[in-house]
């Protein structure tokens, strides 16, 4: 069942994107009749048979629990379970060590929130978040300025839906002492010069925290470059099981943080007058993880390094040209989101059309989008909208599937008058 490094449908410069289609059993189906067109991959990503079969396979053959049992199964289970982290940090670039592996990216700022900023904040002192953060990367920073007496300074962006550089940059002042950031908007597509950024937050003794939730699954990464602080990320978006995730930090970094969670797994020794806890990453790691999930995240991550991140990258931003050439077409529709650099990810409205009513419609037609406001409130009160549609490309996508999009709205917007 090993992964190929390179995937068939790879050859030369050439991707066969029909056969790596294939690989997803799930966009074969039907939904109300109709072939489905997955557009929500934004929100979660679809599983090609190499993960679904690597979770299968390991609860049929080497289910037993991690870092306990001396059995043979527990050293399978311990073994693949390890052998995922190096995958992941090998995609990423980074030591294995100084990955923790954790239930996704709002488990990973948590952790950050209450281990790094919770015991060394304090009144006077400010966070800076941007406006186009996930809630994930907002509300955990809220719940550290309410206990600690910090408070919050927004990063503002252009209409474009790209930071303005300047303004934050004149925001670093001296009292910041942490920045949060995500490299690309869920909602706008919009990639963050995260690189600059942290730069800038680095010459100022700011830490700094990147969501790359958004990132990870389309683009190639080189965390270890970025020069942040603090990488969180989530499995399920790139290609991986629900549950599963991981937050990368410098290994002195993570010494210096004390546990979150306590229980069994994080502990070296532990006494009634005292606890050795293990070191890092599994003093972040406590209780039976996402074991199946973690393996599927590892067979993930084998996967897209088969077909090669460049490739997805190049795939996925002809498909967002194509949508934003097509979609732009359409009387009355706009488009949130412009930015010099962009991810495949298209939030859009129509004049009169409520998002939710149009999303419903689409769905009939087989096309899923999401609608609401994609857990960014603070991102859609900026454009002063109450929801907007999204439609969110991978590279399992089609040109045919864009047309398809283009067609149900004409449709759907006849119905809805
Ligand atoms: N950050 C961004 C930019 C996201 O898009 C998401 C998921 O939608 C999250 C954070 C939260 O990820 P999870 O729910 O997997 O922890």
């Amino acid at each position: 069942m090993a992964i190929p490094s390179v995937h068939p449908a790879v050859s030369g410069g050439h991707v066969d994107w029909a056969r790596i289609r294939a690989d997803f059993p799930l966009l074969q189906r039907e939904v109300h009749g109709k072939p489905l067109v997955y557009l929500d991959s934004a929100n979660t990503g679809q599983k090609p048979a190499a993960v679904i079969d690597a979770v299968d396979d390991f609860y049929r053959h080497h289910n037993a629990n991690v870092s306990r049992a001396v059995h043979a199964l527990g050293s399978e289970a311990t073994e693949a379970y390890e052998a995922s982290r190096r995958k992941l940090a090998k995609f990423l670039n980074v030591r294995p060590d100084e990955l923790v592996l954790c239930s996704g990216t709002t488990f990973a700022i948590n952790l950050v929130a209450y281990s790094w900023a919770l015991p060394r904040l304090k009144a006077g002192d400010a966070i800076v978040v941007s406006r186009m953060e996930h809630h994930a990367n907002i509300v955990p920073w809220q719940l550290v300025a309410q206990r600690t007496g910090a408070t919050i300074k927004v990063a503002e962006i252009h209409d474009n839906g790209e930071l303005d550089l300047d303004a934050l940059y004149a925001q670093l002042t001296p009292e910041v002492k942490l920045l949060a950031v995500t490299h690309v908007s869920n909602v706008l597509g919009t990639v963050n010069p995260v690189r600059e950024i942290c730069c800038e937050a680095r010459k100022r003794g700011i830490t700094t925290v990147v969501d790359g939730s958004q990132a990870a699954p389309h683009r190639p990464l080189d965390v270890a470059s970025i020069g942040c602080d603090f990488y969180a990320l989530t499995g399920h978006k790139m290609a991986g099981p629900t549950g599963t995730g991981a937050l990368w930090a410098r290994k002195e970094t993570l010494d210096a943080m004390p546990p979150f969670i306590g229980g069994g797994e994080m502990i070296k020794e532990v006494r009634f007058d005292g606890t050795v806890f293990n070191d890092a990453p599994h003093k972040f790691e406590a209780g039976t993880p996402n074991i199946a999930g973690f393996i599927g995240l590892g067979a993930a991550v084998d996967y897209l390094s088969s077909i090669g991140m460049a490739n997805i990258e190049a795939r996925e931003q002809t498909l967002l040209a194509h949508a934003t050439e097509e979609l732009s077409k359409i009387d009355g529709l706009r488009i949130f989101g412009s930015a010099r650099e962009k991810a495949a990810v298209i939030s859009f409205q129509i004049a009169g059309a409520h998002s939710h009513d149009l999303a419903t419609l689409l769905d009939l037609e087989g096309v899923a989008v999401r609608s609401g406001q994609h857990c960014a409130h603070p991102l859609l009160q900026f454009f002063g909208v109450a929801a907007t549609c999204r439609a969110s490309f991978a590279f399992y996508n089609t040109h045919q599937e864009v047309d398809a999009l283009v067609a149900a709205i004409h449709k759907s917007r006849r119905l809805l008058g």
